[in-house]
């Protein structure tokens, strides 16, 4: 078991002004500075550890930054105020006018939107593939593309994305593999696959008090530098700047995303199999059936599971939508978009998150309407909740009740 990548989040430490145990909070929008040379010499970027202006960099936010290098084995990374903040400032930063992106087609659906609808206002296209071929990304590769882009897991449909493959063919061809890992954090490493740059949403798991919208590039030095340079950065000049106190609130909560992590993935597990076992069509990466298995097996960080999204596909959006409603009622979770909150979220990707994907798009890549997409909450008896989850079901017709009744309390 590789213990690496948590030993060096546990490693980390940064004290107080006063000694406190966590660090202060700095609350400035900017600095002063001694000497206008010194002012000058910051601008010219000459002056390492000094701040100049909180759209720059900050304390609070270097010192989630430097957690987040951590988490992702990266020389460094930086933050931003949502991970469309940290996507959009990636893609531009390495992207130009006539260029070519190779992206999956299963991403989410604001990152698609972005590539199709925006980027190509600038001359910038993007092929979409489907990336469980690897074979297919090599064949779209062409000489104006700068990057592949992808999901390690994918949002919504859980594909497994062969990071080894995509790495193989993306140092062949000379050219950057972006990785979105917002489904997967500690689950999966990207870094130790051939991913070049990590892109993660911190509004996720990673946070997980689903209370802050924030994300995170995790990079080289060098790449984090041209992104906060004050003449050319995309993280700089989009101004995508994430808050001190809420890059100090998601630092603490960081803390516990280990144990969150495990039982996240412990609990999506057990209602897969379960639901699997009741003849359900369920899809978890952590289940033999799913087609990702493998892939997912060999670059998972095993102690920290297979994740804490499955989907399950009820027919159609009304059972979809029936089944949304009567487990909020039963106070299962709640009918809300996002993931990795305590309480188990549910919505249909179809008609949410997905939903700036064109209907036939969404067919072809086997995204139906009657997909559920659940991010499975903390709880701690999940067996109750199983059984509670399998009663909604058979009141909705949507599992027959061929044993006997379950009697809650
Ligand atoms: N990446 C993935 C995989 C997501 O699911 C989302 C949001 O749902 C994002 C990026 C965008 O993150 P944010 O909402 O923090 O901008």
């Amino acid at each position: 078991m590789d213990h690496k990548v948590v030993d060096r989040i546990q490693d980390l430490h940064n004290f107080g002004e006063f000694g406190g145990v966590n660090p202060s909070i700095s609350d400035s929008s900017t600095y002063t500075f001694l000497s206008a040379k010194k002012m000058f010499d910051t601008f010219e970027g000459k002056t390492d550890g000094c701040y100049l202006y909180s759209r720059h960099s900050s304390p609070s936010n270097l010192y989630l930054g430097e957690a987040l290098a951590s988490l992702e084995a990266t020389e460094s990374a930086n933050v931003t105020a949502s991970g469309m903040g940290a996507i959009t400032a990636v893609i531009l930063q390495l992207c130009s006018a006539g260029d070519h992106i190779v992206s999956s087609r299963t991403i989410y659906g604001g990152t698609y939107a972005f590539m199709k609808n925006l980027l190509s206002k600038f001359g910038i296209t993007t092929s979409f593939i489907d990336i469980t071929y690897p074979g297919c990304v090599e064949e779209a590769i062409k000489a104006n593309t700068k990057m592949i882009f992808c999901e390690a897991i994918s949002n919504p449909l859980l594909e497994v994305a062969d990071l080894k493959k995509l790495g193989e063919i993306a140092s062949k061809k000379n050219i950057p593999l972006i990785v979105d890992n917002t489904f997967s954090p500690l689950s999966i490493t990207p870094t130790k696959h051939g991913a070049t740059i990590v892109i993660q949403s911190l509004t996720k798991f990673i946070n997980g008090t689903s209370d802050g919208v924030a994300g995170a590039i995790c990079a080289s030095k060098d790449f984090c530098l041209e992104l906060k340079d004050v003449n050319a950065g995309a993280g700089m000049l989009l101004g995508s700047t994430l808050d001190s106190q809420r890059a100090a609130s998601i630092l603490k909560n960081m803390r516990t995303l280990h144990i969150r992590i495990q039982k996240h993935s412990s609990n999506a597990l057990y209602l897969a199999e379960n639901f699997e076992r009741e003849g359900l069509k369920v899809c978890y990466p952590g289940l033999r059936s799913h087609p990702g298995y493998e892939v997912m097996a060999s670059q998972m960080n095993p102690e920290f599971g297979f994740g804490g999204i499955l989907t399950l596909d009820v027919g159609s959006i009304e059972k979809a939508n029936q089944l949304m409603e009567l487990m909020q009622n039963r106070n299962l979770g709640y009918l809300a978009v996002s993931l990795g909150f305590y309480k188990t979220l549910f919505s249909a990707p179809g008609t949410s998150t997905s939903s700036e994907i064109p209907l036939e798009e969404q067919k072809e890549m086997g995204l139906t309407d009657g997909l559920l997409r659940i991010s499975i909450g903390l709880d701690n008896d999940i067996k109750r909740t199983f059984k509670m989850m399998r009663e909604c079901m058979v009141q909705l017709d949507i599992l027959k009740d061929r044993k006997t009744p379950i009697l809650m309390k």
